[in-house]
Protein backbone atom coordinates (compact mmCIF):
# COMPACT_ATOMS: atom_id res chain seq x y z
CA UNK A 1 0.00 0.00 0.00
CA UNK A 2 0.94 3.59 -0.65
CA UNK A 3 2.37 5.97 1.85
CA UNK A 4 1.76 9.22 2.48
CA UNK A 5 4.05 11.90 0.04
CA UNK A 6 3.93 14.35 2.73
CA UNK A 7 6.55 15.56 5.33
CA UNK A 8 5.94 15.15 9.07
CA UNK A 9 6.28 18.90 10.84
CA UNK A 10 10.10 17.53 12.15
CA UNK A 11 10.68 17.30 7.98
CA UNK A 12 10.47 13.10 8.52
CA UNK A 13 8.76 11.70 6.00
CA UNK A 14 4.79 10.67 6.94
CA UNK A 15 4.44 6.74 7.23
CA UNK A 16 0.71 6.80 7.35
CA UNK A 17 -1.35 4.70 4.00
CA UNK A 18 -2.78 7.24 1.62
CA UNK A 19 -6.51 7.26 1.28
CA UNK A 20 -8.20 6.36 -1.80
CA UNK A 21 -6.74 7.59 -4.96
CA UNK A 22 -4.98 10.31 -3.44
CA UNK A 23 -1.16 10.75 -3.12
CA UNK A 24 -1.56 12.17 0.76
CA UNK A 25 -2.64 9.86 4.00
CA UNK A 26 -6.33 11.91 5.49
CA UNK A 27 -4.57 13.40 8.34
CA UNK A 28 -2.02 15.41 5.35
CA UNK A 29 -5.11 15.37 2.39
CA UNK A 30 -5.27 19.22 1.84
CA UNK A 31 -9.41 18.36 1.34
CA UNK A 32 -9.61 17.13 5.03
CA UNK A 33 -7.32 20.22 6.53
CA UNK A 34 -9.95 22.34 5.04
CA UNK A 35 -12.58 20.40 7.12
CA UNK A 36 -10.11 20.60 9.70
CA UNK A 37 -9.62 24.11 9.65
CA UNK A 38 -13.67 24.98 9.04
CA UNK A 39 -14.22 22.86 12.02
CA UNK A 40 -11.49 24.58 14.01
CA UNK A 41 -13.53 28.47 12.87
CA UNK A 42 -16.53 26.78 14.29
CA UNK A 43 -14.91 27.08 17.59
CA UNK A 44 -14.03 23.32 17.81
CA UNK A 45 -17.86 22.45 17.26
CA UNK A 46 -19.06 20.27 14.57
CA UNK A 47 -22.64 21.00 14.99
CA UNK A 48 -24.17 17.90 13.53
CA UNK A 49 -21.70 15.86 15.88
CA UNK A 50 -21.96 17.70 19.24
CA UNK A 51 -26.26 17.09 18.61
CA UNK A 52 -25.98 13.44 17.89
CA UNK A 53 -23.25 12.78 20.51
CA UNK A 54 -25.31 14.80 23.18
CA UNK A 55 -27.61 12.44 22.56
CA UNK A 56 -25.56 9.63 24.02
CA UNK A 57 -23.13 11.38 26.12
CA UNK A 58 -22.87 14.46 28.87
CA UNK A 59 -23.16 17.31 27.02
CA UNK A 60 -19.96 18.43 29.20
CA UNK A 61 -17.66 16.14 26.76
CA UNK A 62 -19.17 16.93 23.78
CA UNK A 63 -16.41 19.63 23.50
CA UNK A 64 -13.62 17.08 24.86
CA UNK A 65 -14.88 14.78 22.25
CA UNK A 66 -13.89 17.59 19.50
CA UNK A 67 -10.43 17.97 20.81
CA UNK A 68 -9.54 14.52 20.88
CA UNK A 69 -10.95 13.90 17.94
CA UNK A 70 -8.53 17.14 16.68
CA UNK A 71 -5.41 15.21 18.83
CA UNK A 72 -5.74 11.63 16.56
CA UNK A 73 -5.78 13.89 13.62
CA UNK A 74 -2.21 15.98 14.94
CA UNK A 75 -0.80 12.72 15.62
CA UNK A 76 -0.92 10.95 12.39
CA UNK A 77 0.13 14.12 10.50
CA UNK A 78 2.98 14.88 12.89
CA UNK A 79 1.79 17.47 14.14
CA UNK A 80 1.17 16.79 18.08
CA UNK A 81 3.43 14.66 20.46
CA UNK A 82 2.27 11.49 21.09
CA UNK A 83 3.17 11.57 24.62
CA UNK A 84 0.66 14.87 24.77
CA UNK A 85 -2.10 13.25 23.09
CA UNK A 86 -1.86 10.07 25.56
CA UNK A 87 -1.88 13.16 28.13
CA UNK A 88 -4.89 14.77 26.93
CA UNK A 89 -6.91 11.13 26.97
CA UNK A 90 -5.89 9.99 30.39
CA UNK A 91 -7.10 13.87 31.77
CA UNK A 92 -10.19 13.55 29.33
CA UNK A 93 -10.66 9.64 30.73
CA UNK A 94 -10.21 10.94 34.38
CA UNK A 95 -13.03 14.14 33.62
CA UNK A 96 -15.45 11.42 32.17
CA UNK A 97 -15.10 9.13 35.04
CA UNK A 98 -16.28 12.33 37.71
CA UNK A 99 -18.80 13.06 35.03
CA UNK A 100 -20.05 10.12 35.61
CA UNK A 101 -20.22 9.19 39.08
CA UNK A 102 -21.56 12.61 39.54
CA UNK A 103 -24.61 11.95 37.00
CA UNK A 104 -25.19 8.30 38.74
CA UNK A 105 -25.85 9.70 41.96
CA UNK A 106 -27.99 13.05 40.94
CA UNK A 107 -30.07 10.11 39.25
CA UNK A 108 -29.95 7.82 42.75
CA UNK A 109 -31.04 11.08 44.58
CA UNK A 110 -33.94 11.93 42.05
CA UNK A 111 -35.27 8.35 42.85
CA UNK A 112 -35.39 8.57 45.87
CA UNK A 113 -37.11 11.99 45.98
CA UNK A 114 -39.73 10.39 44.08
CA UNK A 115 -40.46 7.57 46.85
CA UNK A 116 -43.99 8.14 48.72
CA UNK A 117 -42.97 8.90 52.32
CA UNK A 118 -44.82 5.64 53.05
CA UNK A 119 -42.21 3.64 51.74
CA UNK A 120 -39.67 5.80 52.84
CA UNK A 121 -40.21 5.10 56.88
CA UNK A 122 -41.06 1.07 56.68
CA UNK A 123 -42.98 -1.16 53.98
CA UNK A 124 -45.84 -2.83 54.85
CA UNK A 125 -45.60 -6.54 53.87
CA UNK A 126 -48.89 -8.66 53.23
CA UNK A 127 -48.16 -11.26 56.79
CA UNK A 128 -48.33 -7.52 59.04
CA UNK A 129 -52.29 -6.65 57.45
ZN1 LIG B 1 0.52 11.91 5.92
Amino acid sequence: MATCSAPKRDGTPCTTPVVGDGRKCWAHDPAMAEKRAEKRRLGGQNRSTAKRLSKIMPVRLVPVWDQLEQALADVLSGDLDPRQATAAAAVARALAVILQAGEVEERIRALEAQQPPSEQAGRRYPWQA
